[in-house]
């Protein structure tokens, strides 16, 4: 039996954030030859050009046998530019300001709110819901990701910084929102523009503020770990996305500093602490409560028009035009007629209905 898109969905999710989580704790090694502007634009940009290679090997085997996704095309272009605007630019420099009128700790408390951030926007402004057992279970894993972030130290600094933090948060939860809204598109093309896109941008903002690029081996290092943490990660996060909609993908995603604190232990020699544990036991909780979570009802489906690779089911009963081979999953402009019926979903781009 194939598994639910639910169940496709959290594995895909939980492997992005475990991707992600590892970028912390190996960007401290990467860190002190080099600025945390200029990092993220190599991890962007190894990202991209990890992801670029891959499309020229695939171009070079040939048109295989799996079915082409739907491919990026120029209506899609105001949400890509938002994306890199809010993601690749002004989540970077918001965070910076923050940064330096922050201490650590206050710092990476505050930076949790992207999770929150994305949900509220998720289910506000775009339409997707999430009933009261998947809140609660993202309530778990968001206190679980507070809970890790609290550190000894001092809790310093001003309104400025904390405005800052906050909305590079958002900005962030913006991207990821808009992200969700191009998920049925080519996840390799969406995420490798993306990631070139805001790797530029930041490279170019480095630039201009006279940070000096690294050594070689920094560079290579940083690249590298760009294509494992922001370009397969990214592109594993743009499918759960696809499948579960912006919040609960967040919820997945935000157990991504566990695993920074797992790999932490062995690679920088840290221990964990009583309070990672019971961290990692609240969003173990959390993950757990999301899997249980059912949600069906009768609904109804208002028309729609878009592309996107799809095999017949229920919401998929279209006429082909002449000459076009039927076999699935295939990827074509189609029409949703109005459609009345009954079956568990998630928030993904077909289920947007009031509740
Ligand atoms: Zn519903
Ligand atoms: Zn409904
Ligand atoms: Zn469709
Ligand atoms: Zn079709
Ligand atoms: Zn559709
Ligand atoms: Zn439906």
């Amino acid at each position: 039996m194939p598994f639910s898109p639910r169940v496709k969905g959290a594995v895909l999710g939980l492997s992005a954030a475990a991707l992600f989580g590892v970028s912390a704790p190996v960007s401290k090694l990467l860190l002190p030859s080099s600025t945390p502007l200029l990092l993220a634009s190599l991890l962007y940009l190894g990202g991209g050009l990890g992801l670029s290679v891959l499309e020229l090997l695939r171009r070079m085997r040939g048109p295989g046998v799996k079915a082409a996704e739907a491919s990026i095309g120029r209506r899609d272009v105001p949400l890509l530019a938002g994306v890199i605007l809010c993601g690749g630019i002004l989540g970077p420099v918001l965070m910076l300001l923050g940064l330096q009128r922050m201490s650590g700790v206050a710092a990476s408390l505050l930076l949790n709110l992207e999770g929150p951030f994305t949900i509220l926007l998720a289910l506000w402004v775009f339409g997707e819901h999430l009933g009261r057992s998947g809140a609660l279970a993202a309530g778990f894993i968001m206190a679980g990701a507070a809970v890790l972030g609290f550190q000894e130290g001092e809790l310093r600094g001003d309104l400025m910084g904390m405005l800052a933090l906050a909305g590079a948060c958002l900005a962030w939860a913006v991207d990821n929102n808009l992200t969700q809204r191009l998920s049925l598109k080519d996840p390799l093309a969406l995420v490798r523009i993306k990631a070139l896109g805001s790797g530029t941008c930041t490279l170019v903002l480095a630039w201009m503020l006279g940070h000096p690029l690294p050594g070689a081996a920094v560079l290579g290092g940083a690249l590298v770990l760009g294509f494992a943490s922001y370009g397969l990660s990214i592109v594993l996060d743009a499918y759960a996305l696809r499948l579960l909609g912006a919040a609960r993908e967040a919820a997945y995603f935000a157990t991504a500093p566990f695993v920074g604190a797992l790999v932490s232990v062995p690679l920088l020699g840290e221990r964990l602490r009583a309070l990672d544990l019971v961290a990692g036991g609240l969003m173990a909780t959390g993950v757990m409560l999301l899997l249980r979570e059912r949600h069906g009802h009768e609904h109804t489906h208002a028309t729609l028009e878009h592309e996107h690779l799809h095999v017949h089911d229920a919401h998929h009963q279209h006429p082909h035009p002449p000459g076009m081979p039927a076999a699935e999953p295939h990827s074509h402009p189609h029409h949703h007629a109005p459609l009345t019926h009954d079956h568990p979903h998630v928030s993904d781009l077909h289920h947007r209905h009031r509740h």
